[in-house]
């Protein structure tokens, strides 16, 4: 590290004071109840370097739904299981400059294949597709990977899932046409099931900082020593997050963060910031992972406030890889 741990830690708190502001010009995700009513004033991060030390600053205890992050790690354990070229026959690459759970490209173009795993139509199909005979058992095989990642159990938020599951008719719509696309093995409500539990489980920004980590390192915990997935896994998953992670605002996300990301309307966003040796005023040039959140989304459906402080932190870190 370049600067005291500490110096590093107050940077951060000095941060989260400055971007907190921000959270005003976005809103709770309104269509999920349970994530509305939720204070939209909250900023956290956390980070995580390739020593396994950790600097929290602002709302980190606060634990919440992974929502759209679960389509990145979906992705990941698929891959893991059945190797990336059936998971890339199935679902592919293409950023679709539609909202995240827009009808419209599926009905435009008729894709022979959903465009990308994270815009939902693209998560639900790979959710089906997680091995295991029920839908308890592929979100099991999800839940048990990320636990394995974290190295601790995760739990589902019931509140969430019950009011996703309550509200989610555009999410229904889109599984029927995938449905009828041919592109859903198992039945409908289970696929959307899966789906809509997986984006239920709960994490904290330390979690979200150490899998990021662990993605900048190509499947590789180098604190830990434990290789989870293949670098071949972990390219495509990057080039995901960096042309689709943060939706529709994914090509500005890269021009002024520009770091491999992944979002939920939660407010949750997962960074990997890849090692970058060269860089001489790199705060975490051996990489580093970065957990971030703030309720209040914008339009696009990122945290507001979060995507700001990255702004700054990547600005005054020289983290992006561009
Ligand atoms: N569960 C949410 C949905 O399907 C996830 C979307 C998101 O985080 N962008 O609407």
């Amino acid at each position: 590290l370049v600067q005291s741990t500490s110096r590093i830690q107050e940077q951060l708190e000095a941060w989260v004071e400055d971007n907190k502001g921000h959270a005003v010009l976005g809103t709770t995700a309104q269509y999920i109840p349970a994530l509305g009513k939720e204070d939209p004033s909250q900023l956290g991060i956390c980070m995580v370097d390739d020593d396994g030390n950790y600097y929290c600053a602002g709302d980190t205890d606060k634990e919440f739904t992974l929502q759209s992050i679960s389509k990145a790690l979906t992705f990941i354990a698929l891959s893991c299981h059945y190797g990336l070229e059936f998971v890339l026959e199935r679902v592919d690459v293409e950023p679709t400059g539609e909202a995240f759970n827009s009808i419209i490209p599926f009905e435009i173009h008729r894709p022979n294949k959903p465009f990308n795993p994270f815009i939902n139509a693209g998560a639900i199909t790979i959710s089906a597709l997680l091995p295991g005979q029920t839908g308890q058992k592929k979100y099991e095989f999800l839940l048990h990977f990320l636990e394995e990642l974290v190295g601790h159990p995760l739990e589902l938020d019931k509140e969430v899932y019950d009011s996703e599951w309550q509200s989610s008719h555009r999410n229904r719509a889109l599984a029927y046409y995938l449905k009828e696309a041919k592109f859903l093995e198992i039945e409908v409500e289970e696929a959307l099931d899966i789906y809509i539990r997986q984006c239920a489980i709960k994490v904290s920004t330390r979690d979200l900082a150490l899998i990021g980590l662990i993605i900048a390192y190509d499947g590789f915990n180098p604190i830990t020593k434990v290789k989870h997935f293949s670098e071949e896994i972990a390219q495509v998953a990057k080039v995901l997050m960096v042309t689709c992670g943060m939706y529709n605002s994914s090509g500005n996300f890269a021009a002024h963060v520009g770091i491999p990301a992944k979002s939920g309307v939660s407010g949750g966003i997962m960074a990997a910031v890849p090692p970058k040796l060269h860089s001489q005023t790199y705060e975490f040039r051996a990489g580093a992972g970065i957990g971030v959140y703030g309720p209040a989304i914008d339009v696009q459906g990122n945290s507001a406030a979060g995507t700001m402080m990255l702004r700054q932190i990547s600005k005054e870190w020289d983290l992006s890889i561009f």
